[in-house]
């Protein structure tokens, strides 16, 4: 199987004043895996099933190898589909329900025979044949799901939180089973979740969406190294956000002053210089706890502040520490449970360092 290109342009849907997705385009290349991730209420499932075709779009255009299938009935848009939900035939068997799309496509017997027996080695469900779905557990009712979904070979594989029933462990399994088996085919594949570990896990690229439109869209690495808003920044992993002002912003490094006597250097928002941030300018600055270390509290270049907490949360420690100035929140700080520091008293003073690039800075939006 050959995943094919999948492309939209501008496209919107409305339902009477509720602007559902504004104006989404982006284009994914065959055999790419792309995640939609995004809150409750984003758009997610509404863009999906504008590209199944259960769905017609207010404006815009969808295109499936080059085919604009913006009209096209869902069975003529070459896609399979899985849901949250199975909707595995509940009186047919594993066997008869993966068959069940060859079976309407008319294949004959012995090649209905034939795919259903190489789809279900692929999922690991042979021997499984004569099951009904309620003779199997969740992990394996979702992987019939799967198979059912790609028995037809579609270049294009739409995906709603498939896993989105299953709990942790198995959920973090089946993760690993879509992904074997997406790459083993080349299928080009939609993913819908809400859970930014599993966009992270599984996907080539991550399409974040907020209140209908796409806020960014990049790669795993991108999307949590350089977000381009805040609200990526704290959507996706842990961020901590301290205001403050831009004192001078030249040569790629952003002064900012975040209280009277302390003033940290970031990274330049703008590479080339075309939006430097003003002097006075309010901005956020965020940094992730695992990006923070402890330094001498009367060290130039550190933050000072006093312990509040320390929590162990097994693969590391967590530090909560509430900064001299006044009017932050509190910080977090993540180090490895190996660590040597501490452990500290409580209300005990430190200073918190990170690297000039681990800052990230945002311009505030205007009062
Ligand atoms: P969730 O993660 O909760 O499933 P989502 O990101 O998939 O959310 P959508 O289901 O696409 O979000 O909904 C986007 C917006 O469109 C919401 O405000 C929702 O209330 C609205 N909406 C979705 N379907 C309809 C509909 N059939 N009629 C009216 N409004 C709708």
């Amino acid at each position: 199987m050959i995943g094919e290109t999948l492309t939209l342009q501008s496209l919107s849907k409305r339902f009477g004043r509720t602007v559902a997705v504004e104006d989404v385009s982006f284009n994914i290349a065959p055999g790419e895996f792309v995640s939609v991730l995004g809150p409750s209420g984003s758009g997610k499932t509404t863009l999906l099933t504008m590209i199944a075709g259960f769905e017609a779009p207010s404006s815009g255009q969808i295109s499936i190898g080059g085919r604009d299938v913006t009209a096209a009935a869902p069975n003529r848009r070459n896609i399979g589909m899985v849901f949250q939900k199975y909707a595995l035939f509940p009186h047919m068997t594993v066997h008869q329900n993966v068959a069940f799309p060859l079976r309407m496509r008319r294949f004959d017997r012995p090649a209905i025979k034939d795919r259903v027996r190489r789809i279900l080695d692929l999922v690991q469900l042979v021997g499984f044949d004569d099951r009904y779905p309620n003779q199997l557990s969740g992990g394996q009712q979702q992987r019939v799901a799967v198979a059912r979904a790609l028995v037809c070979e579609p270049p294009v594989l739409l995906m709603d939180e498939p896993l989105g029933a299953l709990d942790k462990n198995l959920r973090e399994a089946m993760q690993l089973e879509i992904k074997r088996i997406q790459s083993k085919l080349g299928a080009t594949v939609v993913y819908v979740t809400h859970d930014q570990d599993e966009a992270m896990t599984l996907s080539d690229r991550v399409a974040v969406m907020s209140g209908g439109t796409l806020v960014q869209l990049g790669s795993p690495v991108e999307i949590y190294h350089r977000p381009q808003s805040p609200f990526v920044a704290q959507f996706v992993g842990k961020m901590n956000f301290v205001d403050g002002e831009c004192q001078r912003d030249e040569a790629g490094t952003c002064h900012i002053r975040i209280s009277d006597s302390i003033t940290v250097a970031a990274s330049s928002p703008s590479s080339d210089g075309a939006d430097r941030l003003q002097q006075g300018q309010r901005v956020k600055l965020a940094v992730r706890p695992e990006s923070l270390s402890f330094a001498q509290p009367d060290s130039a270049t550190a933050i000072p502040g006093h312990i509040d907490a320390e929590i162990f949360v097994g693969a590391f420690r967590l530090y909560l520490v509430r900064l001299a100035t006044i009017g932050q929140p509190i910080v977090q700080i993540q180090l490895p449970a190996s660590t040597s520091v501490g452990p500290f008293r409580r209300g005990e003073s430190v200073g918190l360092h990170a690297a000039k690039e681990d800052f990230h800075v945002f311009a505030a939006p205007e009062a």
